[in-house]
Order: structure tokens, then C-alpha cells, then sequence
């Protein structure tokens, strides 16, 4: 009567071979991998795509050592881990430091991470994400991406007034 469960039991996938090929930690790929110096995880080897001063965020291995916590540790030269370095901390203001700390191109994040106050835009009050957000910045004001271009025409236009019309 019980004969037909062991069928299924006998079945097993090789499984070990599949898990053992690195993949990237961040997107999955595993084509082009190089592991990082921070934290020797395999990554996208993947810098040449990036076009230089484009901001665009499409290198696995850029986003990594430019965006995080991690990366950025290990290319000041910090003692010990960078969850509990002190010179990390205070490297940034805490909403960065925590975006540093827990966005996507990490392979481990931020436990705990400090509590912050949103950043306002100065102009219109909009609550202005600084790791993703486009703003700009003088000072301690901020302003969020929509009242920076109001801002700078404005400033173009009343420089144009300045400036006799030349045909
Ligand atoms: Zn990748
Ligand atoms: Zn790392
Ligand atoms: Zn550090
Ligand atoms: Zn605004």
C-alpha cells in the first residue's frame, strides 16, 4: 500500500553544483564577476559601463564602493567594521549616513540605523530624499529639484534684463 512514497523520496537535484557558481550580490548576474576589496563579496566587474560624470547608477561595483557605507570604510583606510566606526558616523549628516547604510548596492545592512529628522525643501516645505533625490544645496538650506530650476531661471531671466539686446 506504501510503496508508491518512496518514489519521491529517491528524487534528489543536484543542487550543489548551481549554488556553488558566484553570483553578484547585488543584481544576481554571473557573468564578469570580480570580488570587492572591502568585503570580498562577488560583484559585477561591470565599471566600464559607467560614462564618466553621466551619474548614472548601472555599475554594480561602482554603486558599491561610491554609495556605501562599506566602500567607502574601506577606501579611507578605517580600523575594524564599518557598522560600528565612529569615523564613518561622523563622516556624514545621519539621513546620508543611513541612506549609505541600508540602500540596495549593500550585501549587508545597517543594523539599527540611527533616527533622523526628513530634510524639508527651504522653499516649498516637500520632503527632499538626499541619497535619491535630485536637490541642490547652500549652506543649511535645501532646496528640492523643482524650486532650484525655478530658482535658476529666475536668475537667468534677471540676468537677461541686465544685458542690452544684442541682434
Ligand atoms: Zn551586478
Ligand atoms: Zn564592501
Ligand atoms: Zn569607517
Ligand atoms: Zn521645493
Amino acid at each position: 500500500m506504501t510503496k508508491t512514497k518512496s518514489k519521491i523520496d529517491v528524487i534528489t537535484f543536484p543542487k550543489k553544483k548551481l549554488s556553488e557558481q558566484p553570483r553578484c550580490g547585488l543584481c544576481g548576474k554571473r557573468v564578469n564577476l570580480i570580488q570587492t576589496d572591502c568585503c570580498g563579496n562577488w560583484i559585477c566587474n561591470d565599471e566600464h559601463k559607467y560614462i564618466t560624470f553621466s551619474y548614472a547608477r548601472n555599475s554594480c561595483i561602482r554603486n558599491h564602493r561610491r554609495f556605501t557605507l562599506c566602500g567607502y570604510h574601506n577606501a579611507e583606510g578605517h580600523k575594524s567594521n564599518w557598522k560600528d566606526c565612529t569615523e564613518c558616523r561622523q563622516s556624514f549628516e545621519t539621513e546620508m549616513y543611513v541612506w549609505y547604510g541600508t540602500n540596495e548596492y549593500n550585501f549587508e545592512m545597517l543594523e539599527n540605523p540611527p533616527a533622523y529628522e526628513p530634510t524639508k525643501c527651504s522653499r516649498c516645505g516637500i520632503t527632499i530624499k538626499l541619497g535619491t533625490d535630485v536637490y541642490s544645496q547652500l549652506g543649511n538650506q535645501y532646496w528640492c529639484e523643482e524650486c532650484s530650476a525655478l530658482e535658476m531661471k529666475k536668475k537667468i531671466q534677471e540676468h537677461k534684463k541686465k544685458q542690452p539686446i544684442k541682434m
